[in-house]
């Protein structure tokens, strides 16, 4: 195997934030899929990761020169309620490379054994869970939203014990950091605030270094991460994606999704959907992703307070809080951009938006269905639509309203998928790869990769699921 040119900036840089550690020695690794095109973004060799010492690295069990495999220490609100110590229970960062872009990408491993973090849980990932990061996350690439990116699912030769034995398996992902909001509180809980200034200046520099230096870096970089997280939720509410477990260690300072737990794309409309077994109150329902990152930005404004006002924290507060009232503003303007986009207008105002999809809730109508029909309405061709909304009473006066508006129409396609991961696609797909046949999974990935082109014979992947069927339930952390 070549050398990797690992540039291991986290460990160097953020002393208290880890922990130096092994992965547990995975008996039999067996390759399971490879995002060939990722490894040479990061210029890796696929053949070099596919051989035994490759496999070794992407287990954890064995790590290469220059890697400096290492457990992350972070903190976090998980549903509201302060952890001061998380951290990766069964993760690794492996090392950063820098990739052909020039950006610095962490390489993480998921489910590689024990750390000092585990608190309990056995260390260890199950490979419909890791199959079903890689789907989703991959998925969301192909959306076109800011996402960890799987990099490969290597099987260990063990079982994982659950409510049934599970293949075991480890997940490589890629990231441009997994500096979290949980990152900066678990320096706050402890008021370090040298080390958690130096965590700041650490996070500027490596994702946004045009505030490197300024007096006022610490509310610009509020003010930074605002903005991405912002758009971010607003791209996941475009495409009806769930998060499920929002907490504030999954709360990434790059504005990158990540975590795939329990995670859902929401099929019929209604704001209150949630799909996760624990969420029981409905926190991170699809309607409350907005309201629910600010709450997560609240707590890094937090943080920051004694870097912006070192001599008197509370007097960054108003600043802290008008950034946050800056947030919602932000947030609804890009929402009123990317669901005027999905309906073909570009000045579309809450009105319009909301008729339509008060109809979708009213009909508990297929959101992604719903979309695609419209662009058929728009096209000419309104029966479709008028079916899928059981010719809502409201429909006459919405569609006259939105044909008046209607200017944008060739920008639909852009921004209404076709095919998103359907919750009853995606366990077909993993049920088969538990069970040893990988066909499914292939062919799922394959239709995820290209969402917004309609081909032909690809009819059941744009399909809801079977009227009947039960509700959907996911779980977090197997
Ligand atoms: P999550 O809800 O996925 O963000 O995970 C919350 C915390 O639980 C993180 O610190 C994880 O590393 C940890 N965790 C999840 N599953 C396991 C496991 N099987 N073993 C050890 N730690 C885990
Ligand atoms: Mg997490
Ligand atoms: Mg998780």
């Amino acid at each position: 195997m070549q050398k990797i040119p690992f540039d291991n900036s986290y460990a160097r840089d953020l002393e208290g934030l880890y922990l130096p550690w092994q992965g547990a020695k995975a008996p039999d690794p067996a390759m399971v899929w490879l995002n060939e095109p990722l490894a040479a973004e990061l210029g890796l060799s696929a053949e070099d990761l596919r051989s035994p010492e490759g496999l070794a690295m992407l287990s954890g069990g064995e790590m290469p020169e220059g890697a400096v495999p290492l457990a992350m220490a972070y903190a976090g609100h998980q549903f509201g309620g302060f952890s001061p110590q998380l951290g990766d229970g069964r993760a690794l960062l492996v090392g950063e490379v820098i990739d052909v872009h020039g950006q610095r990408q962490d390489i993480h491993l998921k489910g590689s054994g024990k750390t000092p973090f585990s608190r309990g849980g056995d260390g260890k990932a199950g490979l419909g869970p890791v199959l079903r990061e890689v789907l989703i996350g991959e998925a969301m690439q192909a959306l076109g939203i800011p996402t960890t990116r799987a990099l490969s699912a290597v099987t260990t030769g063990e079982r994982v014990w659950r409510e049934t034995p599970l293949t075991g398996a480890v997940l490589a992902r890629v990231a441009s950091s997994h500096l979290r909001v949980g990152t900066f509180q678990f320096f706050y809980a402890r008021q370090e605030v040298e080390r958690l200034r130096r965590l700041a200046d650490y996070a500027i520099a490596r994702h946004y270094p045009e505030l490197t230096g300024k007096d006022d870096r610490y509310l610009g970089f509020f003010h930074a991460v605002i903005a991405r997280q912002m758009s971010l939720v607003a791209k996941w509410m475009s495409v009806g994606f769930i998060h499920g477990v929002m907490n504030t260690d999954n709360c990434t300072i790059s504005g990158e999704t990540i975590d795939y737990g329990p995670c859902a794309f929401m099929d019929r409309y209604h704001p209150d959907t949630v799909f996760s077994s624990i969420d029981t109150q409905g926190r991170y329902a699809y309607g409350n992703q907005p309201l629910l990152a600010r709450w997560n930005l609240a707590r890094l404004g937090e943080c920051l307070l004694p870097l912006i006002a070192p001599e008197n924290p509370d007097a960054a507060m108003p600043e802290v809080q008008s950034a946050l009232e800056s947030a919602e503003s932000r947030y609804e303007a890009l929402r009123r951009k990317k669901f005027g986009a999905k309906l073909g207008v570009s000045a579309a105002d809450d009105a319009l938006i909301d008729g339509f999809l008060d109809m979708l809730t009213a009909q508990n109508a297929d959101f992604t269905q719903a979309f695609r029909h419209l662009m058929q309405a728009a096209a000419g061709d309104e029966a479709p639509l008028v079916a899928h909304l059981n010719s809502d009473p409201a429909l006459v006066d919405w569609l006259a309203a939105w044909r008046a508006q209607l200017d944008a129409p060739e920008k639909m396609a852009l921004v209404n998928p076709v095919y998103i991961p359907r919750n009853h696609k995606v366990e077909e797909a993993l049920e088969a790869a538990q069970a040893g046949d990988l066909a499914p999974f292939g062919r799922l990935m394959a239709v995820l990769a290209d969402p917004y082109t309609e081909r032909a014979g690809l009819e059941d992947f744009a399909a809801p699921a079977p009227e009947g069927e039960t509700q959907y339930v996911t779980y977090c952390g197997t």
